[in-house]
């Protein structure tokens, strides 16, 4: 095993410093306010050794600019390992065009081949796991992986429709080599244990970039780290494509083709409100005459929108939210899309900007559509400000698709036709379960709404301070349909199962 080695020097106009440890190589890159960016050994482009037995010179090339450093002092075994890192690299890097890394495998067969990958004994095992894994997950559409270390081994999971699935379980003798592997893929600092991490990297995927964001936090039993995986490919949906139905679709889009307001989302985590966001501005863009501009505060910024301009919340440096917002708002966009509001600040800056001829979208932490007035009205915003900006509230749920392979006639059971009030003729379905759907019955989701266009009536409830049973009963009287009432339709269309409802819904 290799020293610890650490090597500082101005490259690249900033301070950098390279660190060779046991666990892995990492270049540091040390810029102004202690702001540290990891490149891994794919930024080294050649690694030469002079002469010399127990004490060597290594000379390492960048690939990002004609640089090269010179680290003397350096024992014969750390540059044969740093050699072979390099090595192992670029292995890597040629075996990711082989078709099992490009092809969609079933979940079912990834034992045999981590079984194959580990005794093939090359000294890749690491890299070839984590490729093959991360692969995989791409073209299984999952949302997440987990590589969750326990003491005897490691279990690899992919979150698939919104549910995490156990898809492998891995020796714990590879625990360390893979985690050091993960690192280096994310731009992690392989030095750093016992701290939590975040980094991201680009794997190309045929022709599109796929964007993973890692995280790693130290556990008793090592390190886990997680990957969300963002997709071009899955992230963009048009408003008729998330499972709004074609009158609500209708109503939703005029709302957000007015000239100003307010329209907030509600939801859980995963409830596909992001989603919803990004479809409504590329409708705006697609469809808004002369719109100048959109821009967009995000933390984070999930997918890259073409000609948006998107902020990343940056609390640490100071743009929060709210400073960010006013920022944006100088610069007088038309749209204005704010991942969340969650203060005050926020909150005051939204509703005033939806009255002074911008359109707002944003996001409010509520249990229903009627609770985000009350909502913004806990926040601090004068009700009267909030009556006159806000112009649609929508709250959503995430529900699994049946399979439409495996789709069969279903008989609800008693307690769910009490708690549905289901009547004699109603006809639901399940998925059966299959080989295309992993035999979970279940394949894609959709969003179950409740969209409610603010009305006169209740704006004079929010002025009046009314409580959150006013305001549904109010919603009831004008006919807004409850999720509840879209996931049912959505149900007896043989959608989704009674089953997704009760776990969405309760
Ligand atoms: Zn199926």
């Amino acid at each position: 095993m290799a020293e610890v080695f650490t090597h500082r020097e101005r490259l690249f106009g900033r301070k950098m410093e390279l660190h060779i440890a046991p666990e892995g190589l990492t270049l540091v890159g040390r810029g102004e306010k202690e702001s540290v960016d990891f490149a891994p050994l794919d930024e080294i482009s050649s690694v030469g050794r002079g002469p010399g037995n127990r004490k060597t010179s290594l000379t390492v090339s960048f690939k990002a600019e004609r640089a090269a450093w010179t680290l003397n002092g350096v024992t014969a075994s750390s540059a044969d390992w740093l050699q072979a890192l390099i090595e192992e690299e670029r292995s890597a890097s040629a075996k990711r065009g082989r078709p099992e890394y490009c092809q969609k495998m079933p979940v079912g067969r990834f034992s045999g081949v981590c079984a194959s990958i580990m005794l093939a004994g090359d000294g890749h095992a690491a890299v070839d796991l984590v490729d093959f894994m991360l692969a995989q997950a791409i073209l299984h559409g999952a949302s997440d992986v987990h590589f969750d270390p326990f003491s005897d081994s490691i279990v690899v999971r992919f979150r698939l429709d919104g549910m995490l699935h156990d898809v492998a379980k891995l020796d714990a003798g590879i625990k360390p080599r893979l985690t050091t592997r993960l690192k280096v893929v994310s731009r992690l600092a392989t030095f750093k244990r016992g701290v939590a991490q975040e980094g991201r990297a680009g794997l190309r995927m045929g022709s599109r970039t796929v964007d993973l964001r890692f995280s790693s936090l130290p556990t008793i039993h090592g390190e886990k780290v997680t990957v969300r995986i963002f997709d071009p490919a899955k992230g963009m949906f048009a408003i008729d494509e998330i499972g709004m139905n074609s009158e609500m679709s209708a109503t939703f889009k005029s709302m957000l083709l007015k000239p100003q307001g307010t329209i907030l989302l509600t939801g859980p985590s995963s409830s596909g409100k992001t989603t919803t966001m990004y479809a409504s501005l590329n409708h705006l863009r697609e469809n808004r005459k002369n719109l100048s501009s959109i821009a967009t505060v995000e933390d984070p910024v999930e997918y890259d929108l073409q000609v948006v301009n998107q902020t990343q919340v940056n609390n640490a440096a100071g743009l929060t939210f709210a400073s960010a917002l006013r920022t944006v708002l100088r610069q007088d966009p038309e749209v204005i899309m704010i991942g969340e509001i969650r203060d005050k600040e926020t909150a005051d800056i939204a509703v005033q900007a939806g009255l002074t001829g911008h359109m707002i979208l944003s996001t409010v932490h509520a249990r229903s559509a009627a609770g985000v007035l009350l909502r913004m009205v806990d926040l601090g915003v004068e009700p009267y400000m909030l009556a006159s900006s806000l112009s649609a509230v929508l709250s959503q749920r995430l529900v699994r698709m049946v399979c439409k392979s495996c789709v069969a006639e279903y008989a609800p059971t008693e307690e769910e036709r009490a708690k549905f009030s289901i009547k004699g003729g109603d006809r639901f379905f399940i998925g059966k379960g299959c080989e295309r759907c992993e035999h979970t019955g279940y394949s894609g989701r959709m969003g179950i709404f409740q969209l409610a266009p603010i009305t006169d009536a209740m704006r004079e409830l929010v002025l009046k301070n009314c409580s959150l049973s006013d305001l549904e009963a109010q919603f009831e009287r004008e006919g807004i349909l409850t999720m509840l009432d879209d996931g049912l339709v959505k149900a007896k269309a043989g959608v989704t199962t009674l089953e997704e409802l009760t776990r969405v819904l309760g």
